[in-house]
C-alpha cells in the first residue's frame, strides 16, 4: 500500500459530517464496511478507483474529488453563535460546512484574495479595558468614524473577510466563523434572520475574532455582544439622538443604525436612557405586539459581493463555471446556490 493521503482522508470525513451523514450510513450506502470506512478516513486504508468514486457521487461532489490532492487549510480559530438546543451533531456538521468553505474560498480567490486589514486587540485582564473600548478601536481602525455601517458585509468584505450565507436554520446556528494563521477569514452566517440580526451576529465574530483566542466561556458571549453593541452603534451618539421612549421614534433610530428594535431598547436600558420600569414596560409591547418575533421595518438583508465579483472575473476570463465548482469541491448546481444567487429572504 502507498502512503496513505491523510489530506485525502480528513476530506472524506468532513465531507461526510457536512452532508450530516454517519460513518455507517454512508459506508452502507457504499456497500462497505464501516470499519473500512474508518480506517480510510484515518488514512490507514486506500479505497480502489471505483470505490472512490462512488463516494463522490453519494456525497454529491465531482467524480474524481479523492482521486487527487486537495489544498487543506490550516486548522483557524473557530467562533460558534448557535442556539442552546443546537446538536452536537449538528456542530461538527457546522464545522465541517466552515472547514470546506475555507477551502473552497481559497481555491477561488487564490492569489487575488483581498489583504487582511484587521488587527487582533485581545481584550486584556485588566478588570478595565472593556469590550466597548475594543470595538471603539476597530470603528477607527476600519475608517468607520462614528457613523450608522450600511452595509457591514461590505465593510467585513473590505477589510479581506469573506462572508458567505447559508441556510443553516435546522442546525440552530446563527454564524460559524473561522480564522486561520495566514489564510482568509470566513463567516458562514445563517440566512433565516433578519437582516438585523445578520449585522449583530456578524459584529459578534468580529468581537470574537479581535479579542479572543477560540470558542469559549459564557463571559466571552457576552463581551462579543457587547462589542457587537458598540461597534454597531456608538453609545455616546445614541445618547445625541435619543428622544425618548416612544415606538415610532425609536423605529426610526433602529432603522437609521441597522439593529433590532429589541437590541436597541436593550442598548438604550444599559446606557441609562430608559428606567427600568420603561425597560420592562417596552419589552412586554414588543411581546403583546408580536415584534419581538417580525422585526418592525426590517431592512433587506446584506449580500456578500466578493465571491461573485471574483468568480464573474474568472468566468469572463474564460473559465467555465463547471471548472470553477470542481475546485472547490463542488458540483454546479450547488455551487452556483451558495456563491452566485442572491439569498433574498
Ligand atoms: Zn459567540
Amino acid at each position: 500500500m502507498n502512503a496513505a493521503d491523510t489530506s485525502a482522508a480528513s476530506l472524506l470525513e468532513t465531507l461526510r459530517l457536512a452532508r450530516g451523514l454517519t460513518q455507517v450510513e454512508l459506508a452502507d450506502a457504499a456497500g462497505m464496511s464501516q470499519a473500512l470506512l474508518s480506517k480510510v478516513e484515518s488514512g490507514k486504508a486506500e479505497l480502489s478507483r471505483d470505490r472512490r468514486e462512488a463516494v463522490a457521487a453519494l456525497l454529491q461532489v465531482p467524480i474524481g474529488t479523492f482521486n487527487g490532492d486537495t489544498a487543506w487549510v490550516p486548522s483557524a480559530r473557530i467562533f460558534h453563535r448557535r442556539q442552546k438546543s443546537a446538536s452536537k451533531s449538528a456542530l461538527s456538521r457546522v464545522r465541517a460546512e466552515l472547514e470546506l468553505s475555507h477551502v473552497r474560498v481559497e481555491s477561488i480567490l487564490g492569489d487575488v484574495a483581498p489583504a487582511l486589514r484587521l488587527k487582533r486587540r485581545p481584550l486584556p485582564d485588566d478588570g478595565f479595558t472593556t469590550p466597548g473600548e475594543i470595538a471603539a478601536l476597530v470603528r477607527a481602525d476600519l475608517g468607520l468614524g462614528h457613523e450608522p455601517i450600511a452595509d457591514l458585509t461590505r465593510v467585513l468584505e473590505e477589510a479581506g473577510v469573506v462572508v458567505i450565507r447559508q441556510p443553516l436554520e435546522s442546525l440552530q446556528v446563527d454564524a460559524i466563523a473561522g480564522w486561520p494563521d495566514g489564510g482568509t477569514p470566513v463567516i458562514l452566517l445563517a440566512d433565516h434572520a433578519p437582516a438585523e440580526r445578520q449585522r449583530f451576529t456578524m459584529a459578534h465574530e468580529l468581537g470574537h475574532a479581535t479579542m479572543h483566542d477560540g470558542d469559549a466561556a459564557a463571559e466571552h458571549e457576552k463581551q462579543a455582544d457587547a462589542f457587537a453593541s458598540e461597534f454597531l452603534v456608538p453609545g455616546e451618539r445614541l445618547r445625541s439622538e435619543w428622544k425618548g421612549n416612544a415606538l415610532p421614534e425609536l423605529i426610526e433610530v433602529k432603522k437609521r443604525w441597522g439593529i433590532s428594535l429589541s437590541a436597541l431598547i436593550r442598548r438604550g436600558w444599559d446606557l441609562g436612557l430608559m428606567t427600568d420600569y420603561d425597560y420592562r414596560a417596552m419589552n412586554i409591547q414588543l411581546t403583546t405586539s408580536g415584534m419581538h418575533r417580525r422585526e418592525p421595518d426590517s431592512r433587506e438583508p446584506e449580500q456578500p459581493q466578493l465571491l461573485r465579483k471574483t468568480i464573474a472575473q474568472f468566468m469572463a476570463a474564460g473559465t467555465s463555471i463547471d471548472a470553477l465548482a470542481t475546485r472547490a469541491i463542488m458540483l454546479e448546481p450547488e455551487f452556483t446556490t451558495t456563491f452566485l444567487d442572491v439569498h433574498d429572504e
